[in-house]
């Protein structure tokens, strides 16, 4: 864990999140900013920054764990499809240094222009206890 790391604490259960998935190794929440309905965040417990100094064998969990919370999503919202996507580095528009892939439901014609909001808390909690995966 590394202190200063929002991620880290989320993980921790420091600071809250509206949790949809957990396991030993990774965690997976809706994010608080979300560009649609459902967007979530995977995250391993253990700090790395992003793709390049992340274990293969923890890649290849996070990568089963996106596979299977982004299906659950799609399903339970009777969504179309989803877009995966992992920043790495500022330029890349990463803004929080724990590696995480997001999951972004779409649905035909949304016209999605990957820009997040502010989530109505009350409305994140709800959609959060709809779609938590055993
Ligand atoms: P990045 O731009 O680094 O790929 O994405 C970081 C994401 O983390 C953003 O979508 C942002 O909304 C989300 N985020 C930042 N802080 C928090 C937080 O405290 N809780 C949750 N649930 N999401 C957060
Ligand atoms: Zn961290």
């Amino acid at each position: 864990m590394k202190n200063d790391c929002i991620f880290c604490a989320i993980a921790a259960g420091e600071i809250p999140s509206f949790k949809i998935y957990e396991d030993d190794l990774v965690l997976a929440y809706l994010d608080i900013n979300p560009m649609s309905e459902g967007h979530a965040l995977v995250i391993p417990k253990a700090h790395s920054q992003g793709l390049f100094d992340t274990p293969d064998e923890m890649l290849a969990a996070l990568v089963q764990r996106v596979k299977a919370v982004a299906a659950h999503i799609v399903k339970t919202l009777g969504a179309d499809g989803c877009n995966i996507l992992q920043n790495n580095g500022e330029a890349a528009g990463q803004t929080v240094r724990h590696i995480h892939f997001h999951i972004i439901p779409r649905r035909a014609g949304d016209g999605l222009s990957f820009v997040s909001r502010k989530a109505d808390m009350a409305a994140l909690e709800k959609l959060a206890a709809k779609l938590k995966l055993a």
